[in-house]
């Protein structure tokens, strides 16, 4: 299983009890952003170029446990920043845990063996350790070099304290489809316990604007990746979502399914856009104008979109929306081999190299500065 039976259970009654009540909207996962500092600067990362008083503004563990029980959802997921960057990062996770929410904490994971003692394994937590790929195309992807071997290095470090352990893994232009399932391997051999992956999102600020994906060419790469699949890889996804990332299925996207609280209230629309900021879940859900948004509205910030945030909500609803939906999903979980010949095709075609590096600005230097100074 890619999760423990209880937290497929939890998500599953959760899902079910929504519908019965008839919401046509409901929330699935709280992400809750503590901080915007990070100790790294990453090339694709729309969150860090804040100015200076922002990024050394957190929320306070009250914050996020009232945020969190406002939205109700029986999961949440803490990216960042970089949590392990919280001061009083132990007392949120140790908070959401006793509250019975199962938390995923996004991490970079260059803190992680030395801050582990602030954390106890639970069933209800796991850490999700931002891995890119294969060693080179991590440090280039993270602008670090060395941040590959530091991440295995954590990863195995909590593993052997009986932490769950999963990947994120974040894919742009120009990823090279055999060393991401060489990757894959790899993360299966370390002993994670799923992986997490997803095409990168046009952030207007971020840095390097070059190397986003087009819907079409995820496609493709996806296609290439995840086709042919092999049967000892466990992905921490709906299956649903990740035929939707190979070009098999569509959906619409699901905005309010990962509703996205920071320093600054509940951000509308999404995880993604900063259309505004509520003050409550319940004004997010009422005052955002949710058919403005979705690649289908014709927002042009939406157009290449295919990121979890917005979409796997979707594929959890169509799962739990008939027994077809059941069905598929079901068939997509057991036998999810997903031959193809064509993707053996794309796999074959040689791989583009890495462009340069982008410059990333000197705020973001500042961002480093500011950690060093604050933690
Ligand atoms: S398509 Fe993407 S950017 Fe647009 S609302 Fe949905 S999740 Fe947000």
């Amino acid at each position: 299983m890619a999760v423990p039976i209880s937290q497929a259970w939890t998500v599953a009654t959760y899902v079910l009890g929504q519908k019965m009540k008839g919401r046509k909207r409901y929330p699935l996962v709280t992400m809750l952003e503590p901080l915007y500092r990070c100790n790294l600067a990453c090339a694709g990362c729309g969150k860090i170029q804040y100015p200076a008083h922002i990024l050394k503004q957190e929320l306070s563990p009250e914050e996020c446990f009232r945020a969190v029980e406002e939205a109700g959802t029986p999961m949440v997921a803490i990216p960042g920043g970089e949590p392990l960057l919280h001061p009083r990062i132990g007392e949120i996770i140790e908070g959401l845990v006793a509250r019975k929410k199962y938390v995923y904490m996004c991490t970079n994971a260059l803190l992680l063996k030395e801050k582990l003692h602030l954390f106890k394994p639970s069933k209800y937590f796991s850490f999700s350790v931002h891995v890119d790929g294969q060693r080179e195309h991590h440090d280039f992807s993270v602008c670090r070099e060395g941040g590959y071997d530091i991440a295995v290095e954590g990863i195995r470090a909590a593993l052997a304290k009986g932490f769950r352990v999963t990947t994120n893994t974040t894919l742009f232009d120009g990823a090279d489809p055999n060393s991401v399932r060489a990757f894959f391997d790899e993360m299966m051999e370390v002993g994670v316990e799923s992986m997490m992956v997803a095409p990168g999102y046009t952030y207007e600020k971020a840095p390097d604007q070059k190397h986003f994906l087009g819907r079409a060419r995820s496609r493709r790469l996806f296609r290439s990746i995840l086709s042919n699949r092999k049967k000892g890889w466990r992905f921490n996804a709906n299956p649903l979502y990740l035929e939707f990332l190979m070009g098999k299925r569509d959906f619409r996207c699901t905005p309010w399914g990962m509703p996205t609280y920071s320093i600054f209230g509940w951000q509308k629309p999404c995880y993604l856009l900063q259309d505004g900021y509520a003050d409550t879940f319940k004004e997010l859900m009422e005052a955002t104008e949710w058919a403005n948004y979705g690649t289908e509205s014709g927002n042009p910030k939406c157009a290449n979109c295919m990121v979890h945030s917005g979409y796997e909500a979707s594929g959890v609803n169509y799962t739990f929306g008939s027994l077809k939906g059941l069905w598929e999903t079901a068939k997509a979980t057991f036998s999810s081999v997903y031959p193809d010949k064509g993707a053996l095709d794309l796999l074959n075609e040689p791989a583009k190299p890495h462009a340069p590096l982008v410059q990333i600005h000197t705020a973001t230097t500042h961002v480093r500065e500011t950690e060093e100074t604050t933690v």
